[in-house]
């Protein structure tokens, strides 16, 4: 078995070897592929297919943002209903809080020293906080950052938000993009399988909502990333099957940038004490196979993303040869997984991204929101 572009890759899985000429010949995976390659333990097959994928649209390259997360709640009123989440809590738990705007403003302060291009914000279902206080909290921070992209809300947000002003959701999303919002974030996506829904989050945004709301946002011109949540009680099938409804909204509107697989954390929530599984992240076989089995899958698709804050800076180096483009960004303070048990920190410098993808033998690329180069390094 070889990396090199042209040497022919030999599985140590006969039941990979198919799929191995399907990749060579450029074709299309389907669901009984995915399946087998979440199945096999020939890890370095699945890598080193998703490395020449990876390498035939991305050549050396590996991308990051200097990216700034703020959470303006975290009251959320799904928080009995998503029991894989530590993060959202009812206004009155110990923790609960929530912005004021000239506090989002605040945070969002240390922008200009550290140099951010992209605000990524997201947080909790808040009863209260109604669709102006986030239309003035974007156009408010397009006055002070005009030159920052903002990624803002999921569609479990904006549906949110549209039942609770009596709008649909194409009209919250008009709202959005005439308050300066660039693009959504892909959260909120979970695993699109209505019997893992029911076991992790019943009542929460159904597959199909998830799906019509990022058309709808791809439809105004406003791409977005999409996610799978892995690692909790879902099948191989029901993970291979939520990446193909991604890549068939992919084959109809071309409007997402990025997949990224999201590694479930099971500390502190209803879900890891019912599985026996506080203190047992996933594991660094299953984060790689992940990142690896979504670049093979999703042909349609420019870029990989792996979550550092989810699979450590470590294993997120070393999916720079499973097919992974995309290293997230700075971050600067992460709240969601760390209150799910994440140890890692809550934000990465942004010389030590240029190290990390130096170290693996690739070309860092600072990148914008939409992949367009801004700083290249050799
Ligand atoms: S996953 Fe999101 S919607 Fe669900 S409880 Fe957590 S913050 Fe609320």
């Amino acid at each position: 078995m070889a990396m090199d572009q042209g040497v022919r890759i030999r599985p140590r899985d006969p039941a990979l070897v198919p799929i191995v000429e399907k990749v060579e010949a450029g074709e299309r995976l389907s669901l009984g592929d995915g399946v087998a390659l979440f199945r096999t333990r020939d890890l370095l097959t699945v890598g080193a297919l998703a490395d020449r994928v990876n390498r035939r649209k991305n050549g050396d390259r590996v991308f990051f943002v200097a990216n700034q997360h703020l959470n303006p709640t975290n009251v959320c009123v799904l928080n009995k209903v998503c029991v894989f989440c530590s993060y959202g809590v009812s206004p009155t738990a110990p923790g609960a809080y929530t912005m004021s705007l000239d506090e989002a403003f605040a945070e969002a302060e240390e922008a200009r020293e550290i140099g951010t291009r992209e605000f990524h914000i997201v947080g909790g279902l808040h009863q209260k906080l109604r669709l102006q206080y986030y239309l003035d909290l974007f156009r408010g921070l397009k006055e002070r950052h005009p030159t920052v992209h903002i990624k803002a809300l999921t569609a479990v947000e904006i549906a949110h938000l549209a039942r609770i002003e009596g709008m649909t959701t194409l009209q919250v999303l008009q709202e959005m993009k005439q308050a300066g919002v660039d693009s959504l974030p892909g959260g909120g996506a979970e695993v699109f399988g209505p019997a893992v829904r029911r076991e992790i989050a019943e009542k929460k945004l159904a597959a199909e909502e998830w799906l019509r709301i990022h058309r709808e946002a791809h439809c105004l011109g406003i791409p977005s990333n999409c996610t799978l949540l892995y690692g909790h009680v879902e099948t191989y099938e029901d993970r291979v099957e939520h990446i193909l409804r991604l890549r068939e909204l992919q084959d109809e509107t071309g409007g997402f940038l990025t997949y990224i697989p999201l590694a479930y954390h099971p500390d502190h929530n209803e879900l890891g004490r019912r599985l026996g599984r506080e203190g047992t992240a996933t594991t660094g076989f299953d984060d790689l196979k992940n990142l690896g089995v979504g670049r093979l899958l999703l042909d349609n698709f420019g870029h990989i993303k792996t979550h550092w804050i989810m699979v450590t800076p470590k294993i997120s180096q070393v999916s720079l040869h499973f097919g992974v483009d995309d290293v997230e960004g700075t971050v600067v303070l992460e709240k969601i997984t760390h209150a799910a048990g994440a140890r890692t920190p809550v934000g990465l410098p942004y010389d030590e991204m240029v190290r990390l993808i130096r170290e693996a033998g690739k070309r860092p690329v600072e990148r914008d929101a939409l992949y367009r180069p801004m700083r290249e390094f050799d």
